[in-house]
């Protein structure tokens, strides 16, 4: 007890004198914001760290990297802190948060933007829509820039515009030396090829140069369809041939609780698509007619609006715990959709879901060696979850896990930001051929040590 005692104090006090070297501010165990500090959006992760720095600029960030080598304390990187596989906390160890870093100079006439990491894809969408301009992040506002920007970013303008990292123009990383380096296509272009796809593997960023894209007039919203068969198979086929200007999400899942859905849908499977179309009204109006025809709406909430509210609004304390599978198809034919149908019908689960997300355009144009993102070919990417209580998390991770065998079709590609914590085979599943061989090399370059292992993990020993 006294050692502990002890223990606790030392603790304590050098976490005090270490903050006296920083901006930002030291958050440990006993603080009365330690427990809201140390949530992550995932409900299923409650880890202790034993420091929490909320850095305030890319000095703090270099002293935090600096010190979790000297102390060989793990490193937990945090920026939305939406991880499905809980990588943004750490057990003991020293959360490197970037929350408090929000700063955002957008330049209007170049048509670019520099966001510090703190950034949530909602604040900088918001920003930049006061100039009709946009860059391509994700579904949901909350997550941060971040992440989604480091694993690839695919959401409402990736045909239209590609992945996020395709609007990447440069970035400042603090590397596992305590070095900031600027990175772009001529600066260290090894480590900017790393960055686009290879998470954070190699550093922390603390600001990006993003391309803004003249996003002044969109199509969008939700279209409740009958969940057929038929229905879901022409969808994606619609999807596939439409023009560029549309990217569409397709939720198939239990109608949720929503207030304009007539009681009789409610908790029956539907087909809820969010479609985006980026262009003029008429036009996409026309793009969203054969979407429409399909058959009678449930719902039809689609109408010209501003491109961020296409983010839904967000609950404050929603903590979901969920288990996930993603996987590449080449096709969802009318087979393919009964078999999503059957599974979804046999789970116990309270809610889950088969995401569907038809790709091409603009990211399939980009070379795959371009970036560590490799999947440029893969047309639909579909994501399984299950939401879980306290006592089915084995029975919801058998079903998933039955489910995604059921439907692969021979790629067995993995998108990093949607894995959880499914072991290594995964992740290099999401770097295939040459691109893992690249990511090693330059991991061992970068961070020689994996100071950087808190995610999904390039380790620079032992290349699988
Ligand atoms: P964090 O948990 O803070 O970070 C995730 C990982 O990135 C960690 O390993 C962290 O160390 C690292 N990291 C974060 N910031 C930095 C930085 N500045 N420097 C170095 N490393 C850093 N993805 C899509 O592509 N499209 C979507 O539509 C989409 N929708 C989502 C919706 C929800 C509700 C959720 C939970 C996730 C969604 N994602 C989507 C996945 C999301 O892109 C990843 O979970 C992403 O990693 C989250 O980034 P974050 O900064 O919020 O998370």
């Amino acid at each position: 007890m006294a050692n502990q005692h002890h223990s606790k104090a030392t603790e304590t006090h050098s976490a005090l004198s270490f903050s006296a070297l920083l901006k930002g501010r030291v958050i440990v165990p006993g603080d009365a914001d330690y427990d809201a500090a140390r949530t992550v959006f995932h409900g299923g992760v409650d880890r202790r760290p034993s420091i929490i720095v909320r850095v305030a600029n890319a000095s703090d960030v270099a002293r935090v990297v600096l010190l979790a080598q000297e102390r060989g304390l793990e490193l937990a990187v945090r920026g939305g802190g939406h991880s499905g596989a809980g990588h943004s906390s750490v057990e003991g160890g020293v959360v490197l948060d970037l929350r408090d870093m929000k700063d955002l100079d957008i330049d209007v006439k170049g048509c670019a933007a520099w966001a510090e990491a703190g950034l949530t894809a909602g604040e900088y969408t918001e920003a930049t829509d006061a100039h009709g301009l946009a860059t391509g992040f994700g579904d949901t506002g909350s997550v941060g820039i971040g992440g989604i920007t480091l694993g690839g970013g695919i959401g409402y303008l990736v045909r239209k515009y590609g992945l996020t990292i395709d609007s990447l123009l440069a970035a400042e990383v603090v590397t596992a030396d305590g070095q900031l380096l600027q990175t772009d296509e001529e600066h260290h272009p090894d480590l900017f090829w790393a960055i686009r796809g290879g998470g954070g593997n190699f550093g922390v960023v603390t600001r990006f140069k993003f391309r803004l894209h003249r996003v002044d007039s969109v199509v969008g919203g939700m279209l409740l369809l009958p969940a057929t068969p038929e229905v879901i198979a022409d969808f994606i086929a619609e999807a596939e041939s439409a023009p560029e200007e549309l990217s569409t999400i397709v939720n198939i899942m239990p109608a949720p609780p929503l207030p304009f859905l007539p009681a009789e849908h409610q908790g029956k499977l539907v087909m809820m698509a969010l479609m985006a179309y980026v262009g003029e009204v008429e036009a996409g109006n026309r793009a969203l007619e054969p979407f429409r025809k399909l058959a009678p709406p449930i719902a039809d909430l689609i109408r010209p609006m501003r491109y961020p509210e296409m983010f839904p609004p967000e609950e404050e304390g929603y903590h979901p715990m969920a288990v996930s599978r993603t996987m590449f198809l080449d096709t969802v034919d009318r087979g393919v959709a009964e078999s999503i149908l059957a599974h979804l019908r046999s789970s116990t689960a309270a809610m889950r879901v088969a995401q569907l997300r038809v790709l091409g355009g603009a990211m399939a144009r980009v070379p795959t060696e371009a970036t560590a993102f490799a999947h440029r070919d893969s047309r639909i990417m579909v994501s399984l979850a299950a939401f879980y209580g306290l006592h089915d998390q084995a029975e919801q991770e058998s079903w998933v896990t039955d489910f995604a065998a059921a439907l692969r079709q021979g790629n067995d590609g993995a998108y990093v930001n949607f894995l959880g914590d499914e072991g290594a085979e995964r992740v290099r599943a999401a770097y295939p051929g040459p691109t893992w061989e690249r990511l090693v090399a330059l991991k061992r370059r970068y961070d020689p040590g994996n100071l950087f292992r808190l995610n999904h993990n390039i380790p620079p020993t032992n290349p699988l």
